[in-house]
Parts: C-alpha cells; structure tokens; sequence
C-alpha cells in the first residue's frame, strides 16, 4: 500500500510520478538477453527518438544524469584538446568539475547566477582557442534559467566541424523545447527524475555518429560509459550490463502518454505554468532571480524579497500536503524555487500557489 503520508513534490527532482507509472514498474521481470527484452528496447529507442527529435539513436542508461557527464566528457575529449564549459549555476559548475576530474582540460565562460550564456559570448571564446567540445547546460535547475541552446549550437555549428556541441537537458527534456537533429546538437543527455516525470535511476542521452567518430579518436574512455561498446550493444537492441528494467517499463508507458500529448502541447503546458507563477510572483510583490528572456518554463526560482524563512513556509506547505524546495546552495533562502515540470496540471498548480498565499498572510 502507498504511504498515506506521501506528500506532493514540487521540488525540482525528483518530481512526482502518477501512480500508472509507478505500478508499471511492478511487471513480471526478464532476462536482459530474452527476446522479450529486445522488444522493449527497440520499442524505447523509436519513442525515444520522437521525443528528442533525433534520427539518431538514444543511449540508455542505469545511471543518474550525473553518470552521463562524466560520459560525455570520457568520450568526447580528446588527450590534449579542451572543452569549453558554459558556467552560469550549480550544475554547469559541477559539470566543468566533472570534466576536470576526469583529466580533461577545460576553460570556462561564467556568468553570474541567474543570467544566460549569449551566442556572442560563445562566439568570442571560440575565436581564442579551439575546442573539442561546448558543453552548456539547457535548463540549469538551481537558477532557473534557460539557455538559447538553438542559438548557441548554431554559433559552435559556423565556427567550425571539430567541436561537438553537448548539451545537458536533464531539467529541460520534455519541458523547454529541444529540437536535438534540427538545432545541431551532438549529443543531449537527461535523467528520468525531471520534466520527463519518471521515479529517478536512469538516463538518456540522443548521441550523434559525429560523437561515436570522436570517441573511436579517444583512447581511455573508461568502461562503464564506453560509448562504442554502448552502440555495439545497441545495435543487437541490448545493454552491455544489466539495464534498469522495470525504469524501462515506466518510461515505455510515459513516453506513451508523452506522446500522445504532443511535443508541442507539452511546451505549451509547461509555459503556461511558468507563466501562471510569474503572474502570481509578481502580484504578490516577490521577485523573479533569473535573467528577463531567459526564465526557464520547468522551474521558477523566486527572490524572496520579502525575507521570509524558507523553512516555516516549507514546514506550512507540508501541511498542506506539498514538499517544497528551500533553494538551493548558496542562494537558498534568498530564492526558493516552485517546480512546474512533468505531468504537473494547471489546477495543481493553483492550489501550490493559493497554499503559499495563505502562508503569505501569516508572515
Ligand atoms: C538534476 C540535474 C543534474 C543531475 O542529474 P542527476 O540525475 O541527479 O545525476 C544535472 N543537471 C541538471 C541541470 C539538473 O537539473
């Protein structure tokens, strides 16, 4: 029996998961060398390929997002060469450091939290030095800013053939559109625990030949996340370990579910409930942190200009039945943030909000 205690989350990840796909999960198990299993993974890679609007194939993981950093990064870099990483909150920091711990040499463009990366800024990095690879995070979930990753690939794209175009989209994916094929994206990776709606412990990434051809020119690429042995596997519908099969299950049905939603209705959703906690945020006299332009549709990130302790307003929202996010490291509690992604409801977020209101008048 589920736990009567359960609380709605809206924090940024994990997110909540609807109950048909939680159950999904519960089907009989198979072996990972069985026809059966074959079925499911062809079956994935052709929804999987409609949803990140890719002819190419999609890589899946037992992994957190996290996994497929150091994935990109291992198989993308070559010994010698440097990554540009686009720097502008917790996870594009931790992704360059990701990088730099597994040997490979890279520079940074910063911003300061809550602005964008400009094509221009990329443009001008890309006149100084020559890179094997950008890697720029799509949505950066601590911020809640998203990033013109159209225009940024197009500029990486114009400079030059060399440079593969990585993108993190684990917060974006299925919220923000992302148009992987069309906007020149060499590889796009996520995690399940975000806008894709899913319980947490695997990964995707849509992976373009032009990174399998890098990855054959580099030597060490480590072994869990060999990309080649990866695409062997891939190509008999198969694994080269033992995949997370019951994610796979839940994520067979929620793309079902995604799909026939439509990529399009799903921006849209999302946008409206962005916009929906804009409308709210400011008539309340509260801030928004991110950049004007760029503020993400799957997580708002509020300034709390009114100073009110984060932690009365999350321990009053529990009451009410919804976890809450406090902020999130050296911005928490001057901001907190409301997550709007996955299979959130416009009628959920009214009462999220007509709760905060209400713990507004005892402040
Ligand atoms: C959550 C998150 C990650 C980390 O993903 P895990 O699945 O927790 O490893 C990376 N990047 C962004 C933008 C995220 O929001």
């Amino acid at each position: 029996m589920r736990n009567p205690k359960h609380k709605y989350l809206v924090i940024p990840g994990p997110v909540e998961v609807r109950p048909e796909i939680l159950d999904a999960q519960a089907e009989w198990m198979i072996g990972h060398r069985s026809t059966a299993f074959a079925d499911l993974y062809a079956r994935l890679q052709g929804k999987l390929k409609q949803a990140f609007l890719t002819d190419s194939r999609v890589i899946v993981m037992g992994s957190s997002g996290t996994g497929l950093w150091e994935g990109a990064s291992r198989n993308c870099i070559r010994d010698g060469k440097k990554a540009l990483h686009l720097v502008g909150g917790a996870f594009s920091e931790r992704w360059a450091d990701v990088s730099e711990m597994n040997g490979k040499e890279v520079d940074r463009v910063t911003v300061e939290w809550g602005q964008a990366h400009t094509p221009e800024m990329v443009a001008e990095a890309l006149q100084k030095a020559s890179y094997d690879a950008v890697c720029v995070v799509h949505n950066e979930t601590s911020t809640g800013v998203t990033n013109p990753i159209k225009d940024i690939a197009a500029v990486v794209r114009q400079n030059n053939d060399d440079t593969l175009v990585l993108v993190d989209s684990v917060s974006g994916f299925l919220g923000a559109e992302l148009r992987v094929d069309e906007w020149g994206i060499d590889f796009a990776l996520t995690s399940s625990q975000k806008a894709f709606g899913l319980p947490p412990g695997i990964a995707f990434a849509a992976c373009s030949d032009r990174v399998l051809e890098r990855a054959a020119q580099v030597k060490n690429r480590g072994y869990y996340f060999d990309f080649l042995e990866i695409e062997k596997s891939g190509l008999k519908n198969n694994t080269p370990s033992t995949p997370p099969i019951a994610l796979m299950y839940a994520a067979d049905m929620q793309l079902d579910a995604i799909l026939s939603e439509g990529l399009d209705n799903r921006w849209a959703r999302h946008t409206q409930l962005r916009d929906m906690t804009h409308t709210w945020t400011h008539s309340r006299g509260l801030g928004l942190f991110a950049q004007e332009g760029y503020r993400s549709p799957t997580v708002t990130a509020v300034a709390n200009t009114k100073n009110f302790s984060v932690d009365d307003m999350a321990k009053f929202m529990g009451g009410k039945g919804y976890s809450m996010d406090k902020g999130y490291g050296k911005i928490k509690g001057k901001t907190f943030r409301i997550a709007h992604m996955a299979d959130m409801q416009p009628s959920i977020l009214e009462d999220i909000l007509s709760g905060l209101d209400e713990f507004l008048e005892t402040v």
